[in-house]
């Protein structure tokens, strides 16, 4: 059993919460605020209950060494904006100085320490580094949902020195949306696939061959099993390592409970970059043509199994989603599950990218939920244990 926030007393307490603040940078400011804005509601909860918090992230892959453009200050800054309060900060997460500052704020106060992964034993899960960032608190809370499926200093090696230790409220909602609506989930159950790589969601498709009723498989991954089945596709987007596990997934889906669903039609052009040629049907697209999104007949089919679906889950944009002229099959997915949410639908969203098409198009709070997980979504999802989790127990 892992312990959630409310199992705490968090009077008087110094919480050392690991959050996930690697978020989008460009030249020093945040493009994409998600993650910060998704442990809000944890950090006030803790500020609220009498408690001085100390936060700990990692930001990009600086490999142990000091990079300033890695630094978790406009973070912090940002951070401050939307608390409403100034936040403390220290540019080593392990020196005396950033102790001192951790063992001197009161209640209600925040320190945040700087980027984790400057040290090198972070992600090594050194145990002399878990054990200095474990002097920063007397409660740990992981808050990290993006590094759940890694086995580091800050979320596992640490957690040994707490007898106090449990989950936040974004990780309890993880684990709600990802695990628990799939043991016994509300049927018929809609799995969405779109993007481009295959490899990353395989494990994901074999386990829910059995889980889902319906799996959609769309965007540029779906060429690679239209060419498993023998068809031409054009110029369109092909993985050609992973012909043979499209067929094996096919072969496997005869035997199985779900269903799978390709696109009719696809909007085609030559490259991204240029304006689209025509809309052709799945067997027609011309030599010289590629497939950058789905098609309206495509798009009209995959709405109604969505509709007639009670728990919908999406991973992969349908198409180019970054270039206009390729974002509609995303744009009327993220509409659709939009408006079935309303309707009592679970919609769930997986995956960096189409994360980060649903909040483009402004639908995050309209679906049952957005992780802010990419790796760690999709090996959940899979059925896999995460290290992070697997620590908390106790
Ligand atoms: P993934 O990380 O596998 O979910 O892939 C996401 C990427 O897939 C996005 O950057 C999309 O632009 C890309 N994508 C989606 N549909 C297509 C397509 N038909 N052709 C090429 N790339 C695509």
């Amino acid at each position: 059993m892992i312990k959630n926030l409310h199992t705490f007393d968090l009077k008087d307490k110094r919480i050392l919460m690991r959050v996930d603040f690697n978020v989008p940078l460009n030249n020093g400011r945040i493009t994409d605020d998600f993650r910060l804005r998704a442990v809000v509601p944890t950090i006030q909860h803790c500020l609220e209950q009498g408690a001085a918090v100390v936060l700990m992230s990692h930001l990009g892959r600086p490999k142990g060494k000091i990079d300033d453009d890695m630094s978790l200050i406009p973070v912090g800054e940002h951070l401050a904006d939307l608390l409403e309060m100034p936040i403390k900060f220290s540019d080593d997460c392990i020196s005396e100085d950033a102790l001192d500052t951790s063992l001197g704020i009161s209640a209600g106060e925040i320190h945040l320490l700087e980027n984790l992964r400057f040290h090198n034993e972070e992600t090594l899960n050194d145990s002399q580094f878990s054990m200095l960032l474990a002097k920063h608190g007397e409660v740990f809370i992981n808050e990290a949902f993006g590094t759940a499926h890694r086995a580091h200093a800050s979320n596992v090696g640490v957690v040994h020195h707490f007898k106090q230790k449990g989950m936040g409220f974004l990780m309890e909602k993880e684990l709600k949306y990802l695990k628990d609506s799939f043991d016994h989930p509300r049927r018929p159950v809609t799995l969405i696939l779109g993007g481009a790589k295959i490899d990353t969601k395989l494990s994901l498709i074999l386990r829910f061959l059995n889980k889902a009723d319906t799996i959609i498989i769309s965007g540029g991954m779906a060429f690679t099993f239209i060419k498993a089945k023998g068809q031409i596709v054009g110029g369109s987007l092909i993985d050609e390592n992973m012909i043979a596990s499209a067929t094996h997934i096919m072969n496997s889906a005869k035997n199985n409970r779900a269903k799978l669903i390709y696109p009719s039609d696809f909007v085609c052009s030559k490259n991204m970059d240029s304006k689209p040629k025509g809309v052709y049907s799945w067997r027609e697209i011309p030599k010289e043509l590629m497939g950058l999104d789905i098609g309206p007949k495509s798009i009209e089919r995959f709405k109604k199994i969505i509709s007639s679906s009670k728990t919908v889950l999406w991973n992969g944009p349908m198409g180019v989603f970054e270039k206009e002229f390729y974002s509609e099959g995303t744009k009327v997915i993220s509409e659709a599950l939009s408006e079935e949410t309303e309707n009592g639908q679970i919609t769930i969203v997986g995956g960096g990218d189409t994360a980060a098409a649903v909040r483009s198009f402004g639908h995050q709070d309209n679906v049952s939920h957005v992780s802010t997980g990419g790796g760690a979504s999709l090996e959940l999802l899979s059925g896999e244990t995460l290290p992070a989790f697997s620590a908390l127990e106790s």
